[in-house]
């Protein structure tokens, strides 16, 4: 494999960054399955992913790969449906502009962006086209039989495992340290990469208020802007302050409108005697 050359543009003691982000509901609002299922008018999409889940017969995000080759219903996709899925797909707000400023130099800094999805491929290039080039998209693949136009096979799925091995390829190619690796993610099928990513001292961003999420990323943010991502990038590992944040968007055109800093403590309690809490199955959400 080759290795990817760094940007002439990459300033004396900047430093080279490898970002890579997680596709369903971290780019997009969106599960792609639950699209593509309701296109082809399949019923029950989340009972089956949910009974595929609890089998745990695939990695957490790998469901919709696994049902697209096995699962009789979904028999009739071919390759035009998922493109034609990927144009329906809500992404987040300025999702272009991520894009392009992650293709300059920040603060000196080389961001190579780049997307891995445990959707499949045609789906996220499709959704992401003129914005992420199809050679950094790296989704679910398939082996597509010519005779019958159907799925044939899978190739590879970039969820659990699998997506750690699509970034380690990435790393080696692009000569980057693992220090340098940035992930940023939503659910499930992230969790695997994001401990892998912590453990060797890269930075991981969660963008979802799903616990098991927020517990082993390092920065969670909120927004329906994918912009946001840059907030923890650029306090945490350029060292930026809120002053130079905001000049940074506004030089792009953009005004920071509303920015809430809160700490939130999630608390369950149970009353040792068995006796029920008052009120019952209480959850307390402190934010201070
Ligand atoms: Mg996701």
């Amino acid at each position: 494999m080759n290795r990817i050359p760094e940007n002439p543009a990459l300033a004396e003691g900047g430093h080279r960054y490898l970002v890579v982000s997680d596709f369903d509901q971290t780019l997009s609002f969106n599960d792609s399955g639950q699209l593509l299922a309701e296109m082809l008018g399949i019923p029950g999409f989340h009972e089956k992913i949910s009974g595929l889940s609890r089998s745990t017969l695939v990695n957490q995000g790998a469901e919709l790969a696994y049902l697209l080759r096995h699962d009789p219903e979904f028999r009739g996709v071919r390759r035009e449906h998922l493109h034609a899925v990927g144009k329906q797909v809500p992404l987040k707000d300025d999702v272009r502009m991520l894009g392009r400023l992650f293709e300059r130099s920040i603060g000196g800094n080389q961001f190579d962006f780049y997307v891995i999805s445990a959707a499949p491929r045609e789906v996220v290039q499709s959704a992401l086209e003129g914005i992420v080039p199809p050679e950094r998209v790296f989704g679910a693949e398939f082996r597509w039989d010519d005779w019958s136009g159907e799925i044939g096979d899978i190739l590879r799925v970039p969820a659990g495992y699998g997506k750690v091995a699509v970034l380690q390829e990435l790393e080696s190619r692009l000569h980057t340290s693992p220090d340098r690796t940035i992930y940023v993610g939503d659910g499930s099928s992230d969790l695997y990469v994001m401990h892998h990513v912590n453990s060797r001292d890269g930075f991981t961003v969660a963008v979802s208020k799903a616990k098991s999420i927020g517990r082993i990323a390092r920065r969670t943010v909120l927004s329906d802007n994918s912009l946001s991502v840059l907030i923890p990038i650029l306090e945490d590992l350029l060292g930026w302050d809120a002053r130079q944040i905001r000049g940074f968007f506004s030089s792009h055109g953009l005004a920071l409108q509303d920015w809430d800093k809160i700490r939130t403590d999630w608390l369950t309690f149970h009353h040792e005697d068995g006796a029920p809490a008052a009120p019952p199955a209480n959850e307390l959400v402190l934010a201070t």
